[in-house]
């Protein structure tokens, strides 16, 4: 799960981790009003969204005066921002941050992730802050340095005082740094991050170190233990067909594709969008259903995927094994008859009660294509939507 800005600041704050003060607003006045009481001189109004790259956007800019802050949030509020993390569709701004102007003197990169390959944490940090990362990481990536924690004693002072060395903070500022990256490497690991991303952490004139930007991403099978940061979920932010998904407890990813797909068992979901790929067709959606949904379940599932405009013919692919393929034909049925079945459907179902499934589905009425294999199905489909 992904949250804004001047939440994961929130967050960071009560950890110790020094960030700009700063207020949220949701209209125009409440930005005045926030810079009013914020009291500095010189404001940055930031667009809310869960995307970064938004200064080269458009939606950071520094306001000198209140009549700005006015001009600047009634530019960026409302506005559809479309950054390098947005897609080309964009996102639109609903909220900004009001937060005092600091003085940077230098720009850096620290970031925490979980390495998948070494199964730990790892703090990585960089002289090259500000820019992305990822072009760092690729033009130049001997300026990137990296710290794998060890889970048993977490991260110690001396591998962030390396870590510091390496990317050149000034002498004097060396201790504060350690406390920062311990900061949030606590707030990492007790609020189970899968990311938390700092870019940039700046040197400021006055000899602080601050966090300017903040990216944390939680491990969404952690996020039933952590109530705090469920409320921190934003469902503007969401596509709707999984908030919808995630309601029915269904793993389901919205993809740029035209054929739907409904499967149980993640890895043959992978599968499917595999096959459907090798003859030439796109995915529309990766949908798990589970292994023990019911017929209310699949039906929800199945309406789904018909909602999606984008879909112009649905594969079903079910291995019934603790999952039974009547309960499947029958959610399927269902949400035909509700919803309306406008798109040509090919079934492929293996299993237990496997001729019930079948009988069900023939019986139906439905215009089904019946697929014997899974290469079968996904050529059929493929050369269905064509
Ligand atoms: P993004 O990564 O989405 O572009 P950032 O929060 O990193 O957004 O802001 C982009 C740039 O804007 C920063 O690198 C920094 O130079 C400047 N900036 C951001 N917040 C402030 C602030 N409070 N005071 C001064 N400059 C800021
Ligand atoms: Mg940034």
């Amino acid at each position: 799960m992904n949250i804004h800005e001047y939440q994961g600041k929130e967050i960071l704050k009560s950890f110790g981790v020094s960030v700009p003060n700063g207020k949220v607003a949701f209209t125009v006045e409440e930005a005045v009003e926030a810079a009013k009481q914020l009291g500095t001189k010189i404001n940055v109004v930031k667009a809310q969204i869960h995307a970064g790259g938004r200064g080269k956007a458009g939606g950071v800019k520094v306001a000198k005066s209140l009549d700005e802050v006015r001009t600047y949030a009634e530019e960026i509020l409302g506005k559809t921002l479309v950054t390098h993390q947005t897609g080309p569709e964009g996102k639109e701004v609903k909220r900004l941050l009001v937060e005092e102007g600091c003085d940077i003197k230098k720009e850096y990169y620290v970031g925490l992730v979980l390495d998948r390959a070494t199964s730990r944490v790892v703090l990585m940090a960089s002289e090259e802050g500000g820019t992305e990362i990822e072009e760092v990481a690729e033009q130049t990536p001997e300026k990137i340095f990296k710290e794998v924690i060890d889970p048993a004693v977490g991260l110690q002072a001396y591998q962030a005082r390396r870590i510091a060395f390496n990317i050149n903070i000034p002498k004097d500022l060396v201790n504060k740094t350690v406390a920062f990256m311990m900061g949030l490497y606590n707030a990492f690991v007790e609020k189970d991050c899968s990311i938390a991303e700092i870019n940039p952490l700046v040197v400021t004139g006055d000899g602080n170190i601050i966090a300017l930007d903040a990216k944390l991403n939680f491990d969404d099978n952690a996020i039933y233990r952590h109530k705090d940061i469920q409320a921190y979920r934003d469902l503007d932010e969401e596509d709707e067909k999984e908030i919808e998904a995630s309601k029915y407890d269904l793993s389901y990813i919205a993809l740029d594709g035209n054929i739907g797909c409904m499967v149980n068992g993640a890895g043959l979901a992978m599968a499917t969008m595999d096959i459907i790929k090798y003859y030439g067709g796109e995915p529309a959606n990766f949908l798990d259903v589970g292994g023990g949904a019911t017929a209310e379940k699949v039906t929800e599932a199945f309406k789904i995927i018909l909602a999606d405009e984008h879909v112009k013919g649905i594969f079903v692919n079910i291995f019934g094994g603790i999952m039974k393929c009547d309960v499947i034909a029958n959610g399927v049925v269902e949400a035909a008859k509700q919803v309306g079945l406008s798109v040509p459907l090919v079934v492929r179902l293996e299993g237990t009660n496997v001729d019930l499934g079948k009988e069900i589905l023939e019986k139906s009425g439905l215009n089904i294509i019946a697929a014997e294999s899974m290469a079968d199905g996904a050529q059929k489909i493929v050369s269905a939507v064509q």
